[in-house]
């Protein structure tokens, strides 16, 4: 059965994890809107009753008039929509916030209005810890809730800093779902290899940095030499591991963009991304020479080229061509 009229993957077979809760999705770079919110949970069986009632509510309220959550979001089309075989089709990971570096422009780090519960004071000084999902993930697979090509989308914080993660990842990998894990390299991840290895799972990192020094600065860790060592051998396994550069008002510089592509093309990546800081509205000159310079030398040596991330979302193409 089709029905014509506004909707989003998102509304229609999509669920996020916050750290308090589960979401319609996990967009927010329009301004204070999206996180449509489901409701509150900590672990156990997803209540699949009220992720029915909360999508219908979302669904009859754009299509009556607009939502605000949802207003102006690229992601939102007025189509002919099926009904959907499973009721969760793609997953966003966004329940945790723990993370192994301090990077400037990471949205963890600041106080921003869509983002205030990231930072509560009260949970990180009560030793918050995230939601444990191996058992919701078993049960969402055993009782045939997630597609059986159903896309993970691992956001965060630093996914391999995750207690269960091995464990989290190697279930969905075994059980032939899609995962796409972003992670900052720091730590080395046998699952996350295995998964590369495998094909169901495809990496970015975000070195953002052609240097120990600018890496440091921006992220204030040392951790340059050892990022790049990891890249290479999540590289040798063969699977899809694509290297990023936020391109920042701290990392904007020919010498680094080139030297970041170099080293790139080095550890084997397959391609690279490029993005901006989402909360930065200006593209400087200096921010659109780097991308230009990136997309240039990586082309010149082979590699995918991709613009793409939160950032970019917010400007038109042609801003930064
Ligand atoms: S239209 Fe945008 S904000 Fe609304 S549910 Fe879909 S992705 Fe989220
Ligand atoms: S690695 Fe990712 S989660 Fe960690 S501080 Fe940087 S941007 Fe934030």
């Amino acid at each position: 059965m089709t029905d014509v009229r506004y909707g989003c993957e998102w509304l229609d077979r999509g669920l996020a994890f916050s750290p308090r809760g589960i979401h319609v999705c996990c967009v927010c770079h329009h301004g204070d809107r999206g996180w449509l919110p489901i409701s509150d949970f900590s672990g156990g069986s997803i209540p699949v009753q009220r992720i029915r009632e909360a999508r219908t509510d979302y669904i009859r309220a754009i299509n009556a008039g607009g939502l605000r959550d949802c207003q102006d979001c690229g992601l939102l089309e007025k189509k002919s929509w099926s009904a959907a075989p499973y009721l969760v089709q793609v997953v966003n990971l966004s329940h945790f916030t723990c993370c192994n570096l301090n990077c400037h422009y990471c949205y963890l780090q600041l106080e921003k209005k869509c983002t205030g519960w990231w930072n509560d004071p009260q949970s990180l000084a009560a030793g918050y810890r995230p939601i444990a999902l191996y058992d919701t993930f078993h049960a969402m697979i055993h009782d045939g809730l997630l597609a059986p090509d159903g896309v993970i989308n691992w956001g965060g914080g630093e996914p391999t800093l995750l207690e269960e993660f091995e464990e989290l990842l190697g279930l969905l990998v075994s059980s032939g779902r899609w995962n796409y894990v972003a992670t900052n390299g720091v730590r080395y991840s046998p699952a996350l290899a295995a998964g590369l290895s495998d094909g169901h799972v495809a990496m970015v990192c975000s070195v953002d940095a052609g240097s120990a020094g600018t890496f440091k600065a921006l992220k204030g860790r040392d951790f340059f030499d050892r990022v790049m060592s990891n890249l290479k051998a999540y590289a040798a396994t063969g699977g899809n591991v694509q290297a990023k550069y936020i391109v920042t008002r701290m990392n904007a510089n020919p010498d680094d963009a080139l030297e970041f592509v170099r080293l790139s093309a080095e550890t084997g990546v397959r391609g690279i991304i490029c993005d901006v800081d989402a909360f930065d509205p200006e593209v400087t000159p200096a921010i659109r020479e780097t991308i230009q310079t990136i997309r240039r030398e990586g082309r010149l040596r082979g590699l995918q080229i991709q613009l793409s991330g939160s950032g970019v979302a917010s400007y038109p193409e042609k801003v930064l061509d």
